[in-house]
């Protein structure tokens, strides 16, 4: 075999490589839901769309193939990443918004429904779809809570925290969260805890901080959290921040914008509300008390008592 044949070969394998993660991806989901008894899927033509655009049929050859100069092929290399991002961010919204058909699943057994939700845990566990992801995590951080949770919370990513105890929302901005779900009635063990993305998002060696999980990566992990969701069956759902909205309904609006507006997540009641950790950085009573009147919402939603000293929490200092 030629130099250039096997150059050309490693790199339609590399152009694949993203396709082959996000068709496996599929395929895990798919065979999730026949599991689970689903014998019927209605797939929006802009899903379809989506999917034969992100096919890797029109690879075009590297630049070092045609006799480019390594400048041409930096820049070649940041187009291919960028159109990757916007195949994967179009994915991600179309996967959110018209797969409708998971509610069509019968209910599974409680036994049934505990084995599915470990054998879900363990895929996840194992997972290696983001290579730099797997190698700089301590632990995959699948999700918390009672699988039989009438209430979901879903956040962006795991945190340092979160990363070394491999469990959602155990920082700072987590024990916010808590005091929070306890201020409704509830504890951590009554409601189901996860977030968009499993693995702590990897930061330059030496730098603190978290960042914001690549469209590329969301799309990757997503349909863990899809199963997630199929299996708990949550009456409602609370999107904890920007991230926790876009991944679960492909919406980029302003969290501003749409926090206290239900919204539905596949049939499902869904309230996009702030961050803790915004909370954290913001902490004027306005902000408090529109959280917690989008928990009141939450509990109204969900037939759950409300005392009068509940309806008046933070409305004044
Ligand atoms: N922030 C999140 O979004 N998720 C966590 O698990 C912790 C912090």
């Amino acid at each position: 075999m030629s130099d250039c044949t096997s150059k050309r070969i490693r790199y339609d394998d590399a152009m694949s490589e993203s396709y082959r993660q996000l068709l496996e991806a599929t395929i895990q989901h798919v065979e999730g839901l026949k599991a689970r008894g689903v014998r019927h899927l209605a797939i929006a033509p802009e899903t379809l769309r989506a999917l034969a655009a992100a096919a890797p049929r029109t690879a075009v050859p590297p630049p070092e193939l045609l006799g480019g100069r390594r400048e041409a092929a930096l820049t070649e290399k940041s187009e291919i990443g960028n159109r990757k991002s916007e195949r994967n961010s179009s994915l991600l919204a179309s996967a959110a918004t018209n797969t409708s058909s998971p509610a069509l699943a019968a209910p599974l057994s409680a036994e049934a429904k505990i084995s599915a939700f470990a054998a879900l845990r363990e895929r996840a566990l194992a997972c290696v779809k983001c290579p730099h992801l797997a190698s700089s995590r301590k632990n995959v951080v699948f999700g918390v809570g009672s699988i039989d949770a009438q209430l979901m919370f879903v956040g962006e990513a795991p945190g340092a925290d979160e990363d070394a105890q491999g469990e959602p929302f155990v920082g700072a901005a987590g024990q916010l969260l808590t005091k929070i779900i306890q201020a409704t009635g509830l504890s951590r063990d009554d409601v189901y805890i996860a977030n968009i993305l499993k693995c702590r998002p990897d930061m330059p060696a030496g730098s603190s901080g978290n960042r914001k999980p690549t469209p590329d990566e969301m799309a990757t992990c997503i349909p863990y959290l899809h199963e997630q969701i199929d299996l708990i069956r949550p009456k409602v759902i609370v999107a904890l921040g920007a991230t926790a909205v876009e991944g679960l309904l492909g919406k980029t609006v302003g969290i501003t914008k749409l926090r206290g507006h239900w919204q539905t997540y596949r049939g499902t009641p869904l309230m996009p509300t702030y961050h803790p950790a915004y909370l954290l950085r913001n902490q004027s009573l306005h902000e408090k008390r529109n959280v917690w009147e989008d928990m009141l919402a939450v509990m109204e939603k969900l037939g759950m008592p409300i005392s009068e000293k509940q309806r008046n929490f933070f409305l004044k200092a």
